[in-house]
């Protein structure tokens, strides 16, 4: 099957008979690619839009990469359901791809009275999750566990199941299934306008007029802005900024678990992670903003990150910092995802995926596609999807450079571009030449790792931007 995948330039192609799309899903991030890999298991023409030059250019790119179990979901809400539901789809998919997972655990250490009362309730709050394998540990458990953590822990909550996930292989896996089984990915398609019809929905690209039978939004921070063109007033995202610290692989050794806080009536806190690429982040800040474009880092926020994590870690905060980053988390004001189906409309707002979307993608995903049905779409029956292989990025699996046999076979495993995160010539090749190449250094290191390391690109980025620019059209 040929691939359709079209960027600025290209012109929307016409389907046979002038014919709309049966479905098409707004936004690529992680949970529009998971939406558009599960109707691609269907008989549908499906077209998955994108306004940037990248699928999770948005806040799918910039999260703590936590596969969460969900055992501090609010009891008896989607969110908690879907995040529980997601948790099991996405480790199964990440163990039959490739996608980097660590099972490393998290511990939530009480620091004071009011912390360490609230363990048994969140205890509570699991089992009603359905997480049974989370359990009360005393002072001298949590030290014994995390022999560098900061003094005056009080005990903990360990929540064995939590575990870190790459956040970039993730919706690049979900999107090349889909591509390959068929949909049509369209980048640099901002939508601009829609023209809601009670048989087909017009919507206004910047790259032209697209027709579509039915309508799936997942604009991420711009969702609440495209249900109101179908008239609506239900919801308005409201960004609330996360600012991270990522801390060189040296700091590695110094944390076992993700060190989750409590959540008092203080705030929620922040936590100390280990990454799959062996680095520590420290984060997220939660910053009430309006300006759904604002990820940039600030000298407060990162102050108060380092005073924060001074307590959790004092030891880290002597490491070398590697880089610093924020997200957007698309909040509503409801302790809840926004998924709401207008069966007359043929029309699906999946808005006001705030903390947890990265986990719950594929549940988010299969709910969706049941939703569709109720809004008039049979989608026929689903077929099996071709297996994927995505390249290895994570420190837990062997990577391409030690693997003397691979580099035996190709010599260009056994290069090194990027010397920091050790990335070969073989790895950025193959980047290069995939189903869905990337178009910057960015969306390059999203794939490959290639600059992201201690000199976030001094040596290899000049070289890395020609091998992109070589790349082009
Ligand atoms: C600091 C932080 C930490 C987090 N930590 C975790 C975690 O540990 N675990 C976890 O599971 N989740 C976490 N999350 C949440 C997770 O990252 C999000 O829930 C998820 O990325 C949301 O994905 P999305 O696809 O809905 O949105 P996005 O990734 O923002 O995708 C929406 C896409 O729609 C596109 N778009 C918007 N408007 C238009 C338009 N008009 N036309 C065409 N395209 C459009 C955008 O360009 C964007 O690519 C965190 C979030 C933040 C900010």
């Amino acid at each position: 099957m040929t691939h359709t995948v079209t960027a600025a330039g290209d012109p929307l192609p016409a389907l046979p008979g002038g014919a709309p799309y049966d479905v098409t899903v707004i936004g690529a991030g992680v949970v529009g690619t998971a939406i558009a890999r599960e109707l691609a298991r269907y008989p549908l023409r499906t077209a998955l839009v994108e306004a940037s030059d990248d699928i999770g250019n948005g806040t799918s790119k910039a999260n703590t990469a936590i596969l969460h179990t969900g055992f501090d979901a609010v009891p008896g809400t989607l969110e908690a359901r879907l995040v529980r539901e997601g948790q099991r789809r996405l480790s199964a998919y990440a163990a039959d791809t490739g996608i980097p997972v660590e099972r490393v655990g998290a511990l939530l250490v009480a620091w004071d009275a009011e912390q360490l009362a609230a363990l048994p309730a969140l205890l509570a709050k699991a089992e009603a999750n359905g997480y049974r394998a989370a359990r009360l540990l005393d002072a001298d458990e949590v030290a014994e566990r995390e022999p560098h953590l900061g003094p005056g822990a009080l005990g903990g909550l360990e929540v064995p199941d939590e575990s870190v996930i790459c956040p970039w292989t993730t919706p690049l896996a979900f999107a090349t299934q889909a591509v390959r089984a068929g949909v049509h990915l369209h980048l640099d398609c901002p939508v601009r306008d829609i023209e809601p019809g009670s048989t087909v929905h017009t919507l206004t690209t910047g790259r032209g007029p697209l027709r579509t039978r039915f309508l799936i939004n997942a604009a991420g921070l711009y969702a609440d802005e495209i249900d109101r063109r179908f008239g609506h007033d239900v919801f308005t995202v409201t960004p609330r900024r996360g600012q991270l610290i990522v801390f060189d692989k040296l700091a590695r050794d110094l944390v076992r678990h993700i060190l989750l806080p409590v959540p008092t009536s203080a705030g929620k806190g922040v936590l100390v992670a280990p990454t799959v690429f062996g680095n520590v982040l420290l984060g997220p800040t939660a910053e009430e903003l309006d300006d759904k474009t604002a990820t940039e880092s600030t000298q407060e926020g990162i102050a108060l990150l380092r005073e924060k994590g001074r307590r959790i870690l004092p030891r880290l905060l002597d490491e070398e910092v590697t880089a610093v980053y924020a997200g957007l988390r698309a909040a509503t004001g409801q302790e809840d995802y926004r998924i709401q189906e207008y069966p007359g409309r043929r029309y699906i707002a999946v808005g006001g995926i705030r903390s947890t979307g990265l986990t719950a993608s594929m549940a988010i995903a299969d709910h969706v596609t049941g939703l569709l049905a109720r809004t008039g779409l049979d989608p026929g029956t689903p077929a099996e999807l071709e297996p994927l292989t995505m390249p290895g990025l994570g420190e837990a699996a062997e990577r391409p450079y030690l693997n003397a046999e691979l580099i035996a076979r190709d010599p260009a495993y056994g290069t090194l571009v990027c010397h920091c995160e050790r990335v070969t010539a073989g790895e950025i090749r193959d980047a290069l030449a995939a189903t869905l190449p990337p178009r910057s250094v960015a969306g390059l290191a999203r794939r490959t790792r290639a600059g992201n390391g201690r000199c976030q690109g001094f040596h290899c980025g000049a070289g890395l931007r020609a091998l992109i620019e070589g790349n082009g059209p």
